[in-house]
């Protein structure tokens, strides 16, 4: 419906790279398709959004996202089905989530239809960069930024839209190992936490790089104010079973990214029965419970990786293992519930699936 009242204009490329690309072997961002979408914000309106061949962009020096930092994003995966069919998982959450960003950022909002037929028109113009392969996909990375050529701090009145895509296969190629943190913080009550906002990635780096040091992949951080609360580790939510019930951190407060696998992995649980409980939860509750063997389960839920199992969690110099993943009832019944689902090979039961 939508779609007929928005006027893209495009420009296909006439150089295809697809036949350059390396499909048995592709790390995670590093190839892109042969086309993105750019949309500008001008004069109090967005104006027609354009598809046009990949490639960079020139900008000025001053340019406001730059030293200013409104820069959000967003993440969400394309799948074909086995008849061909282009499947897009949830893009209307990540149009909600982005105009949540948009707001705490102090940018203009991008309408829920308008971005989802955005993201649906670029992925049809580059289907074929959608791999047919099980455990890839096409990651489609929309983002907005201000461009205003000003020095000095107030939001800026230009902002470009835009949206490119990877294909990819597995983020993790192993169980991740985290390490509790309880120094640096990543986001605080009142903060930015809960949009996706460049920054946070920025901030994170330092602290992300110490523990990659001492040999874990990733930090499990910790409340702000007392580091005795878990959140969520990386650019994943994260999830427990403790004594067979679904146990993850409230999204109450602003400090935690509300995960769109997250919350389907949750609602895939409730109706499976499962006793789910969203609350604050403690570091020593956590690791009583490994230790104790009533917690059964824990994983990473985020676009990118999906799940992503934890081996072990470091706490104080001491390293707490997590049963063998074969063990795992939960974990591997959802990874490959939404594994398939997302790829056309079950029903889509929940209705989250939106073709292009
Ligand atoms: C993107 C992100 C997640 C996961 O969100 P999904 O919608 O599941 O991809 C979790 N935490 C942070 C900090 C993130 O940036």
């Amino acid at each position: 419906m939508l779609e007929q009242t928005i006027n893209f204009k495009i420009t296909t490329t006439q150089e295809s790279k697809i036949s350059k690309v390396d499909w048995e072997n592709l790390p995670f961002g590093k190839m892109f398709s042969d086309h993105m979408l750019v949309m500008e914000y001008s004069e109090g309106g967005w104006n027609e959004p354009e598809i046009i061949p990949f490639g960079p962009i020139s900008f000025h020096p001053a340019t406001s996202a730059i030293h200013y930092g409104q820069s959000i994003f967003e993440g969400m995966k394309a799948n074909k089905s086995s008849e061909g069919e282009v499947l897009i998982f949830r893009p209307d959450m990540n149009a909600k989530r982005f105009i949540e960003s948009c707001e705490r950022m102090c940018m203009p909002i991008i309408p829920e239809g308008l971005f989802v037929e955005c993201v649906r028109k670029f992925v049809e113009i580059d289907r074929d960069w959608i791999p047919n392969k099980p455990g890839f996909s096409l990651y489609i990375r929309p983002f907005m930024f201000s461009t205003d050529e000003f020095v000095g701090i107030r939001p800026s009145d230009t902002y470009k839209f835009i949206i490119f895509a990877c294909p990819v296969g597995a983020y993790y190629n192993e169980p991740v190992n985290v390490l509790i943190e309880e120094h640096y913080t990543r986001a605080a009550e009142g903060g930015v936490g809960r949009a996706k906002v460049a920054g946070n990635y920025g901030a994170s780096l330092y602290p992300a790089k110490q523990g990659q040091l001492k040999g874990y992949h990733q930090l499990l951080w910790t409340d702000a104010k007392t580091h005795t609360f878990v959140e969520e580790s990386g650019t994943m939510n994260i999830v427990f079973v403790i004594n067979g019930k679904i146990l993850s951190p409230t999204e109450e407060n602003d400090t935690i990214l509300r995960g769109i696998t997250k919350r389907s992995v949750l609602e895939v649980a409730k109706v499976w029965g499962y006793e789910i409980e969203e609350r604050k939860i403690t570091v020593e509750e956590v690791i009583a419970a490994i230790k104790d063997g009533s917690c059964t389960e824990a994983f990473g839920a985020g676009t990118a990786a999906t799940i992503a199992h934890i081996n072990k969690i470091g706490f104080r110099g001491d390293d707490y293992f997590l049963p063998a993943i074969e063990t795992r009832e939960f974990s591997l019944k959802v990874e490959k519930f939404m594994n398939d689902l997302k790829s056309g090979i079950s029903p889509d039961e929940f209705g989250w699936l939106v073709k292009a």
